[in-house]
């Protein structure tokens, strides 16, 4: 197994099966000592994988998807029972994952190919700003998506020639460490990917250890402790962090649609998903039409067992968070149309529609990470898109309608907008992904999750003397006035000025 062991930890934390309470396996907790013995480890790892072609890294990246596509249903069996989640979704998430390895491989050598750019005044000289990978990078997890969200950093910071050392959740980590052990067994460079497993402490070890930048996934605040401990060694940080993601439904919406696809966008995984549909905004026309449909489709749905559609809440303490924004809502006069919180049962939730919300209700305001769709009435876009954007959050974002769902989508203020779907930019490995304000910054996928993992190097190579060489002492007397007239006549009201931004206003740039 690829963990961290040289002084081995002897405290251990176990892995519960939300559904029924059952320990599913326990892990060693790692200490500080065992993380930076992990990360002096991929060091070296990551100078020999670093120094290989994209094509041998690509041929075991491909090795590696293949030993992780023939472990599917041990991976699938993993996900079900530490996470709670179906069957049907736990394939789902590994066929994500797969995707964006498969992706990140074939994808590193256009992404990180170096590019010839204008060396403007300069022109005796050719500029090129190439990219290299970064060392060793820290992956820190949520539990959510145990496998596909971690691997939207791993692949990708593999595929740019990195080591990596992956710190999943305390609720979550055995699938981490049956992925080390498939990595272990593939990989030629054994400590490549490991994994070192605990609580905060641990991640907080690595977070402040001699990585080369951190890739968090998380909540908001432990983002901002992680971005503090990184600060130490000014390491940078990837956060990719929570969301509020609205659903706006304009009233020349196909009805059916919008319904199937926001009952799906907000239940998926019970919830729990950063890209979750957390709250909806319905045009007065479609509003009831819309809420029947949406409370149709929740009412045909299977809670628990093994093919099930939604599965048991990963944590006691999500469960607490859902039923308070529910009783908030209540209180402030939302009107419950399915489920509510005294269909909460243990650890399953029933899925639950409010309508008459508020903004000044936790459930339009905080993440609520459950299965709870909250519908606001509006009385216009404007006012749809005013409220979507009334969040201090993000992340996704999406639009039903028809002729106005573009321009509707381009004034979201979101790292990512679907647009008559729901979370179609999760799926597609070449669209970054990523939000801002407290959703975090920097992009996991695409082309741009390619080069988050590594450093940009700026070459200016002169490839011609001039007379004018302006990075010497040796200059005429009369360089000073010389200087001041080229100023003008370049930059200030002179022709040649004149003429540059014609030049530039025709060529667009
Ligand atoms: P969390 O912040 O509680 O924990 C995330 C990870 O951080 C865990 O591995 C945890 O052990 C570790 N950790 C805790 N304290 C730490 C510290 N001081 N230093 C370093 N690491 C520490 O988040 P969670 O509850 O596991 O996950 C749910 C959250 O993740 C939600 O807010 C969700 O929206 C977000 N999320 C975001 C994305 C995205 O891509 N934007 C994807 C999935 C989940």
């Amino acid at each position: 197994m690829a963990t961290a062991a040289s002084t081995p930890t002897t405290d251990r934390l176990s892995s519960f099966n939300p559904a029924t309470g059952e320990v599913v396996g326990t892990v060693p907790v790692h200490t500080a000592a065992e993380v930076d013995a992990a990360v002096a480890r991929a060091r070296s790892a990551a100078q020999s994988w670093s120094q290989l072609s994209f094509e041998a890294r690509g041929e075991e990246l491909t090795a590696f998807r293949k030993a992780l596509a023939a472990d599917a249903d041990e991976l699938a069996e993993l996900l079900h029972r530490e996470n709670g989640k179906p069957l049907l979704e736990a394939y789902t998430e590994v066929m994500m994952a797969l995707g964006h390895l498969q992706h990140a491989a074939a994808r590193a050598e256009v992404a990180m190919a170096p590019k010839r750019v204008s060396a403007g005044m300069l022109a005796n000289y050719r500029a090129t700003v190439s990219y290299h990978p970064l060392g060793v990078i820290g992956v820190i997890g949520p539990w959510n998506y145990p496998l596909f969200t971690p691997m939207g950093s791993i692949a990708y910071a593999l595929a740019a020639g990195n080591a990596v050392v992956f710190k999943p959740s305390e609720l979550t980590p055995l699938l981490a460490v049956k992925l080390a052990e498939i990595a272990a067994k593939t990989f030629a460079l054994p400590d490549l990917l490991q994994v070192v497993t605990g609580a905060g402490a641990t991640g907080a070890a690595l977070a402040k250890s001699a990585i080369d930048k951190v890739a968090f996934t998380g909540s908001a605040a432990t983002g901002k402790r992680v971005m503090m401990a990184a600060a130490e060694r000014l390491t940078p940080v990837l956060l990719e962090l929570g969301g509020k993601d609205p659903m706006i439904i304009a009233d020349d919406a196909d009805l059916e649609k919008a319904a199937e696809a926001c009952v799906y966008g907000a239940l998926t995984n019970a919830g729990q998903a950063c890209i979750s549909v957390e709250r909806v905004y319905v045009a007065d026309a479609v509003h009831d039409r819309f809420v029947e449909e949406v409370v149709k489709n929740v009412r045909a749905l299977k809670i628990g067992g093994d093919d099930g559609h939604l599965g048991a809440m990963t944590s006691t303490a999500q469960v607490a968070i859902v039923k308070d924004h529910l009783d908030d809502a209540i209180a402030k006069g939302a009107k419950v149309l399915t489920g509510g919180p005294d269909a909460i049962s243990g650890n399953y939730i029933q899925p639950t529609v409010l309508t008459g919300v508020s903004h000044k209700m936790k459930v339009m305001s905080d993440e609520t990470f459950g299965p709870v769709i909250p519908i606001q009435r509006v009385d216009s876009l404007d006012e749809a898109i005013k409220l979507a954007n009334d969040s201090t959050y993000g992340l996704g974002s999406s639009v039903f309608g028809g002729k106005s769902v573009r321009t509707i989508a381009a004034r979201l203020r979101a790292g990512m907008t679907s647009i008559n779907s729901v979370m179609g930019f999760a799926g597609i490995p070449s669209l970054p992904f990523g939000g801002i304000g407290d959703s975090g910054f920097g992009r996991i996928h695409g082309d741009e999750g390619i080069r988050e993992f590594t450093r940009i190097k700026s070459t200016a190579e002169m490839v011609m003397s001039i007379p004018m060489n302006m990075m010497s002492f040796r200059q005429p007397k009369d360089m000073t006035k010389k200087l001041r007239g080229m100023i003008k006549q370049l930059y200030g009201d002179g022709l040649v000025a004149k003429a540059t931004d014609t030049w530039r206003k025709f060529r667009g740039r």
